[in-house]
C-alpha cells in the first residue's frame, strides 16, 4: 500500500491548528504498519526559509489552469524517515501566512491540487495507490482525478480517501471561477457535481467524488449528518452515510510527553507528577508575574480565537470565575474582537488573569504542564487535540459534550470514581460555571479524588496506533472493492 497525503499543513513545516498535528503524526504511524507513505505540501515562505537548504530540487513544469500557465517547482526532503514533497510557486505561496485571503486562497489551493496531480508518478518518483486528502484545500482532487486523468486512461489504480477535519471551512467560489480553475466540462457544473446551493463548493466535491470519507471522531461523523452541525452539507453527507466513518485522532505522544518535554520548567512522569506540576506552576506564575502559590488552581484555554471555540461562553461568566480563588491564563490568536475582549479582561482583572494573544508552541507546552483545568466550551469540535494534550500533562479538561470532546473526555463520576475530566451538555454559560464550581470543589475539598482523576487522565492512551490501523483497513477496503473482478 502506497499512500500520498495531500495537505495544506503539517507539523513542523506549517501549522495553524489540529490538521497540522494530524499530518505530522499519522503518516509516521502508518509507516510503522508497513505502509509506504509520502506527504506533499505547498512550499510556503516559512518552509523555504527554514528547510530550503535541506530540499532537493526534482523538476519543474508549467501547470495549466484556465487561462493561466503557471510555474510549479517540485522539491523533496526527508524528514525523520518520511519523504516530504513540496510544490513551489513564489507568487502563490511566498507569503508569511499559510492562509492569505479567502478568494486568493481558492486560487492558491486550486493550483496546488492541479500541480499535485500533475506531479504524481514519474516527476515525484512515487506511485501512490491512495491519495489521502484533507479538508477543503484538497476537495477538488477526486473530481480532477476523474475528469482529467481516469477519463483518459491515466492513474486508473489511484483511489481517494477524503478526511474532513473541519466542515465549517468549505472553499466556496462561483460557477465561472470553478469552471476556469478546474477546466471542468459543463456536466460537472451542476448541483449533482461541484455546485451546492448555487456556489461551487470544494468540500462538497470531495465528499461526493472521493471513494470514502472520514471525519476525525465517531461523534462528529454522526453530528455532521444533522442540520445543527452539518454546515449545510448534512443532506449530502446523510445520503452517503455508507461511505462516511469517524476515526478518532491521536496526538504525537513524543512531542507531548511531560517526561521528556524540553520546553517545560521541569519534566515529570506519572510517579513524580505532583511535585513536577507544582514546580511548573511556580515557574509559569513567576514568568507571568502572577502570585506564586502552587495551591491556587490554574485554569487555562489554549485555542484559536474563533466563534467555534465558545470563548463567548467563557467571557459571559469570566468575572464570576475570576471572583473565585483561581488564576486564569489564556493563550490564543484569531478574531480581533475576541482578542480585544481578552485583552480588556486582563486589564480589568490583572490580579489573576493573563491573556497571551499570540501563537507560541513553547508557551503552550509550559501552560499545559503548569495548569490544573483546561476549558473547552466549543460550539462544535470535530475532534479537538488540546483536551488530549492537557490530559498527558495531568491537566483535566472541562469540555462541552460535542464531537471528539464527547469521545475522549468522560465526566468525573464521584460515586464509582471514574472519569478523566468534567463536562456539560447545553451551550450555556451558567451550566459551564456550575461545572467549574463543581470541579473546584473537588480540587479544594476532595484532593485524593482529584489526584486520582489526574492519574487516570495521564494514563489514557492517545497514541496513533489504533487509529492508524483503522485508516489502513479503510485503504485496503477501498482498493479491494474497486479491484474485485
Ligand atoms: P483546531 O484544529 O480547531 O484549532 P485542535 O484542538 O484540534 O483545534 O488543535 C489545536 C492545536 O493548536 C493544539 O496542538 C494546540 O496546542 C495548538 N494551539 C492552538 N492555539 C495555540 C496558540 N495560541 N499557541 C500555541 N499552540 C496553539
Amino acid at each position: 500500500m502506497r499512500v500520498l497525503f495531500v495537505s495544506s499543513e503539517m507539523v513542523p513545516f506549517a501549522k495553524t491548528g489540529g490538521l497540522g498535528d494530524v499530518i505530522g503524526a499519522l503518516p509516521y504511524a502508518l509507516q510503522k504498519l508497513g505502509v509506504e507513505v509520502a506527504v506533499i505540501l505547498p512550499m510556503y515562505k516559512q518552509i523555504k526559509d527554514n528547510y530550503g537548504d535541506q530540499c532537493e530540487f526534482l523538476s519543474w513544469e508549467m501547470v495549466q489552469m484556465g487561462w493561466r500557465h503557471w510555474y510549479s517547482g517540485l522539491f523533496r526532503m526527508n524528514y525523520k524517515g518520511l519523504p516530504i514533497y513540496f510544490i513551489d510557486n513564489e507568487r502563490l505561496f511566498g507569503y508569511d501566512k499559510i492562509y492569505v485571503e479567502y478568494r486568493f486562497d481558492i486560487e492558491r489551493f486550486a493550483f496546488f491540487q492541479r500541480a499535485v496531480l500533475s506531479a504524481i508518478g514519474d516527476p515525484m518518483g512515487f506511485y501512490p495507490d491512495m491519495l489521502h486528502l484533507n479538508d477543503w484545500q484538497t476537495g477538488l482532487m477526486p473530481l480532477l482525478l476523474e475528469a482529467h486523468y481516469k477519463a483518459f486512461g491515466y492513474l486508473q489504480n489511484v483511489y481517494t480517501l477524503y478526511s474532513i477535519h473541519n466542515l465549517k471551512y468549505q472553499g466556496l467560489t462561483g460557477k465561472e471561477e470553478i469552471a476556469d480553475l478546474g477546466d471542468l466540462p459543463g456536466h460537472y457544473l451542476s448541483e449533482s457535481g461541484v455546485m451546492h446551493g448555487g456556489a461551487a463548493n470544494f468540500m462538497k466535491t470531495g465528499i461526493v467524488y472521493a471513494n470514502r470519507v472520514t471525519t476525525v471522531s465517531p461523534t462528529y461523523a454522526k453530528e455532521v449528518m444533522s442540520d445543527v452541525y452539518g454546515e449545510g452539507l448534512n443532506g449530502i453527507l446523510g445520503a452517503r452515510s455508507w461511505k462516511l466513518v469517524g476515526i478518532l485522532n491521536g496526538i504525537n505522544t513524543e512531542l507531548y510527553n511531560p517526561a521528556t518535554d524540553p520546553y517545560i520548567y521541569r519534566p515529570f512522569n506519572r510517579v513524580n507528577w505532583k511535585k513536577g506540576k507544582q514546580f511548573n506552576k511556580l515557574g509559569l506564575q513567576r514568568d507571568l508575574a502572577l502570585k506564586e502559590d502552587p495551591s491556587i488552581p490554574l485554569i487555562i484555554m489554549v485555542s484559536r480565537l474563533v466563534p467555534q471555540k465558545g470563548i463567548d461562553l467563557f467571557l459571559e461568566v469570566a468575572h464570576q470565575i475570576l471572583d473565585m480563588p483561581v488564576q486564569v491564563v489564556l493563550l490564543g490568536t484569531g478574531n480581533p474582537d475576541i482578542e480585544g475582549a481578552l485583552r480588556d479582561l486582563e486589564n480589568t482583572r490583572h490580579d489573576n488573569t493573563r491573556s497571551m494573544i499570540m501563537y507560541d508552541e513553547i508557551w503552550a507546552h509550559k501552560i499545559y504542564a503548569a495548569a490544573d483545568l483546561l476549558l473547552i466550551p466549543s460550539r462544535f469540535e470535530p475532534c479537538g487535540l488540546t483536551q488530549m494534550i492537557a490530559m498527558r500533562y495531568g491537566c483535566l479538561p472541562l469540555v462541552r459534550e460535542t464531537g471528539g470532546l464527547k469521545d475522549t473526555v468522560h465526566a468525573y463520576n464521584e460515586y464509582d470514581e471514574t472519569g478523566n475530566g468534567f463536562s456539560f451538555s447545553a451551550f450555556n454559560s451558567q451550566d459551564m460555571l456550575n461545572v467549574i464550581r463543581y470541579a473546584l470543589n473537588v480540587y479544594f475539598n476532595h484532593r485524593p479524588e482529584w489526584d486520582n482523576l489526574c492519574k487516570r487522565a495521564m494514563k489514557e492512551d492517545f497514541s496513533w496506533e489504533t487509529s492508524a490501523q483503522k485508516y489502513l483497513n479503510l485503504y485496503e477496503a477501498i482498493v479491494e472493492e474497486n479491484t474485485r473482478p
